[in-house]
């Protein structure tokens, strides 16, 4: 890589917020402060060419921007603080020097809107597709970070926003919920939380299995982001099926005791909270309705695989679980 790249780069992260760095990029590893009473929360997601985006047509700054904002969302998920990334670029030889500026101005403009450090990371040059590796750290209080397995029997099930239709283009630019995390430890005792990456039911799917419960849901009072509806007008199918089908929407689900949900009731609505359902003792998903209980299907798409709209997933339909 040029040496001209590389002090270009070392410029651009000394302006960001660096708290957490005690050594930062020169020398052989960084060194990250946690504070005592905290532990580290570490997550890492790669994205490439041709399986997560399709270079050339999404905008280089918007990949860079979501391959930060996903591993954000992980950091949100186990109600942490992110504070520093390490960022591995493998970039095609062709234009390698410009293609990794462009992917680090997105990179960039997560790290200040989100204030986390870019401590460290790697560049290789080689004959294959452009793939970025991020690792994000984060702190959580020790021995309180959100796990899918904390959900009981009587918890209320929130959802931190509209979901659905992500595809239209909300997928390259996620709010990872990071906003949530001192409201709500503030506030409240959050006993399990997923980010809804791979779809609204199948993520609320592992976090019942993790947490050997079921939960029913009030599916009427389930957001439904203006995107789903503009997407099943294109498809076919119902919003609502977008709403529970359809992954990276990056909005978090929450369990917590009815207690803790009327106390922060009057704020949840500007903190984009809804209460949608409760966490039951009888495992599997239900919709509650007239008709009483019925048995909902996990339905959302695994990354890494492609379907017919060229980006990363493959449908599941009504996959049995
Ligand atoms: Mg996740």
């Amino acid at each position: 890589m040029e040496q001209s790249f590389l002090a270009w780069l070392r410029g651009r992260v000394r302006n960001l917020p660096a708290a957490s760095v005690g050594v930062g990029i020169g020398d052989d590893a960084a060194i990250i402060d946690v504070p005592v009473g905290q532990q580290l929360v570490a997550t890492t997601d790669t994205i490439i060419d041709q399986v997560d985006f399709v270079f050339g047509q999404h905008a280089a700054v918007d990949i860079g921007f979501k391959a930060m904002a996903i591993n954000l969302s992980d950091v949100a998920a186990m109600g942490g603080v992110a504070t520093s990334a390490l960022v591995t670029l493998s970039l095609p030889s062709t234009k390698a020097t410009e293609t990794a500026a462009a992917i680090y101005e997105g990179i960039l403009e997560a790290a200040q809107k989100y204030g986390v450090a870019i401590a460290g990371g790697d560049l290789s040059v080689y004959d294959g597709p452009l793939s970025i590796s991020i690792t994000m750290l984060g702190t959580v209080p020790v021995g309180a970070a959100w796990l899918r397995s904390g959900a009981i029997e009587g918890d209320v099930l929130i959802v931190s926003g509209p979901v659905g239709g992500s595809l239209l283009g909300r997928h390259l630019r996620p709010h990872p919920r990071l906003d949530l995390v001192s409201r709500l430890r503030e506030a409240v005792t959050v006993h399990a939380a997923i980010d809804i990456s791979d779809g609204f039911s199948l993520d609320l799917d592992r976090l019942c299995a993790a947490s050997g419960v079921g939960v029913a849901i009030d599916t009427e009072r389930l957001p439904i982001h203006a995107d789903a509806v503009a997407r099943a007008e294109a498809t076919g199918r119902k919003p609502l099926e977008h709403a529970l089908g359809d992954g990276e929407d990056f909005e978090l689900i929450l369990a917590m005791s009815v207690d803790d949900w009327e106390k922060i009731q009057s704020q949840a609505e500007t903190w984009g909270l809804v209460r949608i359902g409760k966490f039951i003792g009888r495992t599997g998903l239900w919709s509650t309705g007239e008709k009483g209980l019925q048995r909902m299907l996990a339905s959302g798409f695994i990354h890494g695989q492609k379907r017919d709209s060229g980006l990363n997933a493959i449908g599941l339909g009504n996959a049995p679980h």
